[in-house]
């Protein structure tokens, strides 16, 4: 079955359901008021409320909201973490089961209402098994249903821990979580991989990546049909540029890094939000200013900035995103090399490739 959208000349079709970092962190209602406020009030400021038609209410909001507010003020980056999805014409990919999985098997469900039992099938991708990779995966919906049929696919090490966080017969199971691998009907399997190997399905070929984490993390490439997508996120690189891992990513169309600390976080000289300045080398997230020197080397077309810290605001990551534009055109210039497109992607975002 052709898994893409209806998008023309797409080979990836790629979907956000979670881009939160660490822990997930939903709107508090007061920032939902104050951006309802500040919405209104910056309408009203530019003359833009006179240009509501009573007759056509619903359709004149709409489009002076879409025209003239900042994306800040009229949604959310979200607050799910990591979970990707991935479509191409041979298979569907979920890359990680962070608490955006739910949202991500609520869309499946009803997308595959009415698909025949053996096309309602998916590959799991786990980059590692820290908590906010894992912790959506006993919540999604899609995992329980018997019609549906997932492979799951993690390293050697992955693949023994969910055992021990979900299987029957582990110490962890109901200290942690009630045990779930025997309910889960739609993971029909679960295989290690070896990092070196490739899966391939159809004209689809996926090939990891081993990232410096604490634990162990990997990186994804999803290639076919010339296009490519990378996902690499938590990694902690040891150098400005990453040079191994731009070649992994060679011309990516794009390339998801991390997007949790800039480069003065994460020396400790200054905090994030109101928090305190702590130096966080070791704690395995590359500064947002080395991920684009390592896009640059990449020639990555896109650079997608991910797992954002949780403790950011909406309004923060977009100033974040104009300061880091700016960088990256500087350093188009004294390269003479063209800059990624940044993007702090937010959850339902469709990216095609
Ligand atoms: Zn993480
Ligand atoms: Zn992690």
């Amino acid at each position: 079955m052709d898994q893409l959208s209806n998008q023309t000349n797409c080979d990836i079709h790629v979907k956000y359901w979670g881009t939160s970092g660490s822990i997930s962190s939903p709107l508090k209602p007061s920032c939902v008021t104050e951006k309802v406020i500040n919405s209104i009030c910056s309408l009203a400021r530019n003359g833009h409320l006179e240009e509501i038609d009573p007759d056509n209410l619903e359709a004149s909001v709409t489009k002076i909201v879409n025209e003239h507010l900042p994306f800040s003020s009229k949604s959310t980056f979200g607050g799910n973490t990591s979970c990707v999805e991935i479509n191409t014409k041979d298979c569907m990919i979920v890359i990680d089961c962070g608490t955006g999985v739910i949202n991500f098997g609520i869309n499946l469900e009803s997308k595959w209402d009415s698909i025949q039992e053996n096309e309602r099938k998916g590959l799991i991708l786990f980059s590692h098994m820290h908590y906010d990779h894992l912790f959506g995966l006993p919540m999604c919906h899609s995992f329980y249903n018997q019609n549906n049929s997932f492979e799951l696919f993690g390293n050697e090490k992955v693949a023994g821990n969910l055992l021990d966080f979900f299987g029957q017969n582990s110490d962890m199971v109901n200290s942690l979580y009630p045990p779930i691998l025997s309910k889960v009907k739609a993971i029909k399997k679960i295989t290690p991989f070896d990092e070196k190997s490739i899966i391939e399905i159809g004209s689809t070929k996926i090939s990891s990546f081993h990232l410096n984490h604490p634990g162990g993390s990997n990186a994804f490439k999803i290639e076919t049909n010339g296009k490519s997508y990378v996902y690499a996120s938590d990694h902690e690189q040891l150098n400005e540029t990453d040079i191994q891992l731009a070649n992994f990513c060679k011309n990516a169309d794009a390339l998801y890094l991390d997007g949790q600390f800039l480069l003065s976080e994460y020396l400790g000289k200054t905090g994030v939000g109101s928090g305190p300045a702590t130096s966080r080398v070791g704690w395995g997230h590359t500064p947002m200013e080395w991920c684009i020197l390592t896009a640059f080397a990449a020639n990555a077309k896109s650079l997608h900035l991910g797992h954002r810290d949780p403790r950011r605001t909406d309004t923060d990551t977009e100033k974040i995103l104009l300061y880091l534009r700016a960088h990256a055109a500087k350093l188009s210039e004294t390269k003479q090399q063209a800059a990624p497109k940044i993007l702090f992607p937010h959850e339902e975002l469709d990216f095609f490739i």
